[in-house]
């Protein structure tokens, strides 16, 4: 018997990853795993959603921490044998009015948004099963900031023979310009998290080159919206189901479906 079919989402105690739970709890048919690296807020966001007659499983996630995704990744593979959707949820901003300074912004951003969001896809890619959907949350502040990045820079992240290595090697020369004070000299945009999400977007296209259509298993990256969230400083315009509505849709992509290795806002692809 086929084993019972199971989804994770990063980052899901609040905000959009607690919508987008919320939305495959309702649509999706196999169990559905609300991550946090806070265990006491993860639990009690699987209580809100019990009281909406909705079942999460919860386990405990800080992408920060690898032995926090090998655990994960140990439960995943005794308990279903095999993953069949992620969603990277998880992500941080610094506020505008922060006073950190732009160096720590930089490491700390481009540390937990691009390369903990990595660490998790290294350790659980290989479990993923045929037509596994896997989702990173972006933004279409990467295209701006991505567009802003000297031509020299645009075109590697266009390249279509770019590795994951060179990536990696960008974004950690993004983080030592901060440090040097030599952002714009290098060809970067001065934002950590314009720059994260720069490397989270072109992280989705290498990624789908790599898995070469490999028993139509997709990646994809989605702008959720401004959500009305702690990160936007409830500023946002969208209800946090509507930001949740793109990722879910690129979660549950068909058999077979054409939408891969792209960037998509409102459900529709982009030019990057
Ligand atoms: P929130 O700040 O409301 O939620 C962020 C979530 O990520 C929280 O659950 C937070 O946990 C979690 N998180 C942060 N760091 C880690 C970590 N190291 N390990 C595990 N979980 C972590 O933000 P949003 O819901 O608004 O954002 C969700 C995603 O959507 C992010 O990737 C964001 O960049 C993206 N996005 C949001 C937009 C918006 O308008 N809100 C617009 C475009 C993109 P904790 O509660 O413990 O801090």
């Amino acid at each position: 018997m086929a084993s019972k079919q199971v989804a994770v989402v990063t980052g899901s105690n609040k905000g959009i990853g607690f919508a987008i739970v919320r939305a495959l709890c309702k649509s999706f048919k196999g169990d559905v795993i609300l991550t946090a690296r806070n265990e006491d807020l993860g639990k009690k966001a699987v209580e809100d959603l019990n009281k909406e007659g909705l079942k999460p499983e919860f386990q405990q996630l800080d992408i920060c921490d690898t032995n926090s995704i090998d655990r994960l990744k140990s439960f995943i593979q005794s308990n279903y044998g095999g993953l069949d959707i992620l969603v990277n949820n998880a992500g941080i901003a610094y506020k505008q009015s922060s006073t950190a300074p732009f160096p720590e912004q930089a490491e700390v951003t481009v540390k937990t948004n691009f390369t903990a969001t990595l660490d998790v896809c290294n350790a659980l890619f290989p479990i993923l099963r045929p037509h596994a959907r896997v989702v990173h949350v972006s933004s279409m502040v990467s295209q701006w900031s991505g567009k802003k990045c000297s031509d020299a820079l645009k075109a590697r992240f266009l390249d279509s023979n770019l590795k994951m290595d060179e990536l990696k090697q960008i974004m950690a020369d993004f983080v030592q310009s901060a440090k040097d004070d030599q952002v714009e000299e290098k060809g970067f945009t001065k934002s950590a998290y314009g720059m994260s999400k720069v490397g989270v977007t072109v992280m989705t296209f290498i990624q789908q080159r790599e898995l070469n259509s490999k028993d139509d298993i997709i990646v994809n990256a989605c702008c959720p919206g401004y959500v009305d969230t702690d990160m936007s400083s409830h500023k946002g315009t969208k209800t946090i189901d509507e930001g949740a509505e793109t990722p879910v849709y690129l979660a549950l992509l068909p058999h077979g479906s054409d939408i891969k290795g792209k960037f998509l806002s409102e459900k529709t692809v982009q030019d990057w």
